[in-house]
C-alpha cells in the first residue's frame, strides 16, 4: 500500500513540475511515507529523521503516511507532544498523501483542509495514475482505503480511518490506461479486498469488479492483497476458482490458531472456519496455493495457545508464511493489556514457526 502511494506522490510531484533528486543530498526536499503497523517501523523512522537533523538540516522534510498520522492523533489526544522534538517541516496522514504535491507546489499545510475534498474523493488516484508505466509488466492499483475490521492489535483502522471503496469507474479506467501502456498482470490492493463494494450504489462487489477485470483485453493475470477470511465468501471462492485469469495464490492471514487468542484480536472467525475456508479452496482449485501471517506472543498467548498455531500450521501446510512478534499499538484495545509474552518467548515463538514452515 505505501509503494502504491508512494508511487502516486511521485506522480503527482514530477506532475507539477518537480524533479526526482538523484541522491539526498542533491535533493531540496525529501519525503518519508511511513508504516506504523509494528513499532520497530516507527523506531526506524525517528532515527532517520534524527540522522535528517544532523545532516540535512536545510532541506524541506514531509512526514507522510501512517506514522504521521499516529503522531497527529497522539498530539490532539494530548499525549506528551509526540513528535514535538521530530524533525520534519509538514506531517500530513495517509489520508492526505495525495495533497503533497499541491501543498508543496502552492501551499502550506495549514491550507490542506482546503484541498482536502478532492483528495479524499480518490479522483486524484485516476489523474496521477495516468503517467505511470508498468513495471516488468505488471501495475499496482490500490481498491480500498482503511479498514472496519478493529483487529484488537492493529493501528491501521486508527491512521488509515474507515473502510472506503475507490469506485469501480476509476479503477476500471486506471487499469485500462496501465494495459493499453503494456501491464498483463494487475495486483489490487486493499487492507481487507474482499469487502470492496464500490460506493455509488448497486452491487459492483469483489467478485463483480473481478470478473468485469478479466473481461479486459490484454491482462492475463489478476492477483489480489489481503483478504480477510472472514468476508472470503461462496461466492468469492466460485469467482476465483473459476476465472482463469485469477490468481490462484491467496494471502489469507489467519494470525493464530488458538480459538481463545483468536477471539482476543477479534479477529471474526474460528480455527474452524479457517480450516473450512481452506479447505473449500482447495477443493474448488487444485492449483491453489495460500500464504498467511502469524502473530506469535499476543497478551495472554500461553504454550498452549502457541501450539494451537502450530498445529494448525500443521493441518493446513502453508506455502509461506509471514510470522511476526506482537507489539503494542497505540490507540488499540490490545494496548491496553499488559504486553506480558516476553520478549525471548516471543523470539522463540517465532524461531520456531519458521522452523515448522521449513519442515
Ligand atoms: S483486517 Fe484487522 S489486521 Fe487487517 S488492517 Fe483491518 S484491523 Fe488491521
Amino acid at each position: 500500500m505505501n509503494f502504491h502511494d508512494s508511487g502516486l506522490i511521485e506522480s503527482g510531484l514530477l506532475k507539477k513540475g518537480f524533479h526526482q533528486a538523484d541522491s539526498v543530498n542533491d535533493a531540496d526536499i525529501i519525503i518519508f511515507n511511513t508504516c506504523s503497523v509494528r513499532d520497530h517501523a516507527d523506531h526506524k523512522i525517528v532515527s532517520e529523521l534524527g540522522r535528517l537533523k544532523k545532516n540535512h538540516s536545510n532541506k524541506k522534510v514531509v512526514l507522510a503516511g501512517c506514522f504521521a498520522k499516529q503522531i497527529e492523533l497522539r498530539n490532539k489526544a494530548g499525549a506528551n507532544k509526540t513528535g514535538a522534538s521530530l524533525f520534519f517541516d509538514y506531517c500530513l496522514g495517509p489520508d492526505e498523501v495525495l495533497s503533497i504535491p499541491d501543498i508543496l507546489k502552492y501551499g502550506n499545510e495549514s491550507e490542506k483542509d482546503a484541498y482536502s475534498d478532492d483528495y479524499k474523493d480518490f479522483g486524484l488516484i485516476e489523474e496521477y495514475f495516468y503517467d505511470k508505466k508498468p513495471e516488468n509488466g505488471a501495475a499496482a492499483v490500490k481498491i480500498t482505503e482503511g479498514c472496519n475490521n478493529f483487529c484488537s492489535y492493529c493501528i491501521v483502522p486508527y491512521v488509515r480511518g474507515e473502510e472506503r471503496s475507490i469506485p469501480f469507474e476509476i479503477i476500471y479506467n486506471t487499469i485500462k490506461k496501465q494495459v493499453s501502456k503494456g501491464a498483463e498482470e494487475i495486483l489490487l490492493l486493499g487492507q481487507n479486498v474482499n469487502s470492496y463494494l464500490s460506493p455509488e450504489g448497486g452491487k459492483k462487489d469483489f467478485c463483480f469488479l473481478l470478473n468485469a477485470l478479466s473481461e479486459i483485453e490484454g491482462i492475463f493475470k489478476i492477483k489480489f492483497l489481503t483478504s480477510h477470511p472472514k468476508d472470503f465468501n461462496d461466492g468469492l471462492i466460485e469467482t476465483v476458482c473459476g476465472n482463469g485469469k485469477i490468481s490462484k495464490e491467496i494471502h489469507l492471514p489467519v494470525q493464530a490458531g488458538s480459538d481463545r487468542i483468536l477471539s482476543a484480536m477479534n479477529r471474526g472467525y474460528t480455527r474452524k472456519d479457517y480450516l473450512r475456508l481452506v479447505e473449500k479452496l482447495r477443493n474448488g482449485h487444485s492449483d491453489i496455493s495460500i500464504s498467511t501471517d502469524i502473530i506469535v506472543g499476543f497478551p495472554g498467548e500461553t504454550e498452549e495457545d502457541f501450539q494451537m498455531t502450530i498445529s494448525l500450521m500443521d493441518e493446513v501446510k502453508f506455502d509461506f508464511i509471514f510470522g511476526f512478534k506482537y507489539s503494542p499499538r497505540p490507540f488499540t484495545k490490545a494496548f491496553e493489556i499488559a504486553d506480558d509474552v516476553s520478549l525471548e518467548v516471543k523470539k522463540e515463538r517465532l524461531e520456531r514457526i519458521f522452523q515448522k514452515q521449513k519442515k
